[in-house]
């Protein structure tokens, strides 16, 4: 398992991992099999999207605040409920197939490390499984 470490810059953004789930893939030698990412984190989260225009992650963000607005009728007094529920909309993995040793990502995909209630130090895991 590879451990990337992650500084995010502001309360909400995404910032694409695809390069470090690469690198994982080459230095595991596994030509066949899986990748997965996973976010030990409740306030984070991964998703799988564009990365050709900007404005597609930007208006996701613009989104998820239309949704989950940071201020409402919560109680979770740490205050960060809105990030705690961004977390489980994008979910805390994902898996993406690898064949002949490349990930099978489609042109315009990429793997987005989502924060929700940064900036902070964040951890990812990666796993590339045989098989
Ligand atoms: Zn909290």
């Amino acid at each position: 398992m590879k451990e990337v470490e992650i500084q995010t810059q502001e309360r909400s953004q995404f910032l694409d991992i695809t390069a470090a789930v690469r690198e994982a893939v080459q230095e595991s030698g596994i030509r066949d099999g899986r990748a997965t990412v996973f976010v030990p984190h409740t306030t984070a989260g991964i998703t799988i999207n564009e990365n050709a225009d900007p404005d597609v992650v930007r208006d996701m963000l613009s989104v998820l605040d239309e949704l989950v607005p940071w201020r409402g009728n919560y109680r979770h007094a740490e205050g960060n409920t809105a990030a705690h529920v961004k977390s489980s909309l994008m979910g805390s993995s994902a898996a993406v197939l690898v064949s002949a040793g490349r990930l099978q990502l489609g042109v315009w995909q990429s793997i987005w490390f989502c924060e929700f209630d940064g900036p902070r130090t964040r951890k990812v895991l990666i796993e590339i499984h045989k098989g």
